[in-house]
């Protein structure tokens, strides 16, 4: 129901600042009515060196969630964050009663490799499941949204290469789903990056850097760039459509992105924002952000969908 994520690159924040502005957040969307809510953050261990992703989830309130939060004496809130990504939800259950495990982000597996926080309903859902069961994943919740996290994963186990970029295989993954989404994705395999998507639900970013920003062009094959997007940011004249646009802050500086189903949620900490269009995807990485639009596959029968994969 209402999707929140926060992207600081090279601006340090607290894990206390990070979780203020994710549940701020969440509490602008409120308003739109929800049964559950839930955040993952990059936690830390002392005794794993590399960073983990963390999930708390709750059923209830915001607040319920926020003082979950501050119960979790694995994290240490002074901790510094150079680079961090938060995702955050609040969940109108369409698929699986109201719980804390049916709330978002799903997962991909136990060891959260990939989370995703969605709004809308995935249609061909059983389709999907059933396929990912019969490959060996197994589902914890009653969710349509965990077949996204188990898809993700399955992608990501059977790529032919290993540099396949985040934004390839969520682009790969919403090839194959069926129905409504706002999606924005985590993962450990990609530290400090970020992918968001949708298809018939809202969803926008804002910006927000002190320093000058600029567009570039990316050549991408078969992609075309969202025109009017880049002259909403940037105010500048574009006029070719074949490549993908890029957008960072100069010099690699530090920016902040926020991602949101409503700019409600946005709109305090910056006034620059995007709106993403339909088979849009979104991927941060280096504190660069760039949009290209995906070209559906020729068939929407699920199951030759599903083949494509194999
Ligand atoms: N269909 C998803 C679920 O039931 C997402 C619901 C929502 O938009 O909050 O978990």
């Amino acid at each position: 129901c209402g999707i929140f994520a926060y992207m600081n690159y090279r601006v340090p924040r607290t894990r206390k600042e990070i979780f203020e502005t994710l549940i701020k957040g969440l509490q602008r969307l409120e308003y739109r009515g929800y049964d559950s809510a839930g955040v993952a953050i990059d936690g830390n261990n002392s005794e794993v060196k590399e960073r983990h992703i963390q999930l708390v989830k709750k059923r209830g309130n915001v607040k319920a969630l926020d003082e979950e939060l501050y119960k979790q004496d694995s994290m240490d809130l002074k901790m510094e964050f150079d680079t961090h990504f938060g995702i955050a939800h609040t969940r109108w259950a369409t698929h699986g009663v109201p719980n804390a495990v049916n709330s978002h982000p799903q997962r991909s597996d136990k060891d959260n490799e990939f989370v995703v926080i969605h709004n809308g309903i995935i249609t061909n859902y059983k389709d999907l499941r059933k396929f990912l069961e019969s490959k060996g994943y197994e589902f914890e919740s009653e969710t349509d949204t965990e077949t996204i996290a188990k898809l993700i994963k399955y992608v990501f186990d059977n790529q032919e290469t290993e540099d396949v970029t985040f934004s390839t295989l969520v682009e790969r993954v919403i090839q194959q789903l069926e129905g409504a989404f706002a999606l924005v994705f985590k993962s450990i395999h990609y530290p400090g990056e970020a992918v968001a998507t949708r298809r018939g639900s809202p969803l926008l970013i804002g910006v927000r850097s002190k320093y000058k920003l600029s567009t570039e062009q990316v050549p991408i094959l078969y992609r075309t760039r969202n025109i009017e997007n880049v002259k909403n940011i940037c105010k500048t004249r574009v006029k070719r459509l074949d490549s993908s646009t890029c957008l960072h802050a100069v010099g690699n500086k530090a920016v902040e992105f926020f991602f949101a189903s409503d700019a409600s949620a946005i709109i305090e900490h910056t006034n620059r924002v995007i709106f993403l269009e339909d088979d849009d995807i979104a991927a941060v990485a280096d504190g660069k952000l760039s949009i290209h639009r995906i070209k559906r596959l020729a068939s929407d029968d699920p199951s030759r969908a599903i083949q494509t994969l194999q």
